[in-house]
């Protein structure tokens, strides 16, 4: 599956690493881990490796992002690049509306902004919708949508 599955990490100044909600986060500032924990990176550079044994990580981030990996699973995110304010579409592939069309989120950069746009609509996946990209690559306000969408279902 393409994306969804990098994640990033801090680790806290007890060492307990933790999976951060913003996947590209700022070494500098306060950031939001999956099991709600806030913190600033103090011990972690850009040049470390996250831990592979998962001795080490949060329990409650593990099972936080296998959710939200499960949740992700059917869904295929496009970048058209800007030439449509709907720049950005998130296809629920397991949302069938028929004859090729499936349930679809079209969104700006700022989809709950009052310019921003994110209507939820149909769509057919491929190359028109832009280039495909991983969810990871979706602006923080898309994710955040997606997310909410796919925890309805
Ligand atoms: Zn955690």
């Amino acid at each position: 599956m393409l994306g969804a599955t990098q994640s990033s990490w801090g680790s806290v100044r007890d060492g307990k690493w933790h999976i951060t909600v913003n996947a590209t986060p700022s070494w500098a500032c306060r950031e939001r881990s999956l099991c709600g924990v806030e913190f600033t990176p103090v011990n972690v550079t850009h040049a470390e490796m996250p831990p592979t044994n998962e001795h080490h990580i949060c329990r409650q981030c593990i099972r936080a992002n296998s959710r939200r990996l499960s949740r992700l699973r059917h869904v295929r995110c496009y970048d058209n690049g800007g030439k449509t304010a709907d720049r950005y579409t998130a296809v629920y592939m397991d949302v069938d509306e028929g004859r090729g069309l499936y349930g679809a989120r079209g969104m700006s950069e700022h989809p709950s902004h009052p310019q921003g746009v994110g209507m939820y609509c149909t769509a057919m996946p491929g190359r028109h919708l832009g280039k495909r990209i991983a969810f990871d690559q979706l602006p923080p306000d898309c994710q955040r949508l997606v997310l909410a969408d796919r925890s309805e279902s």
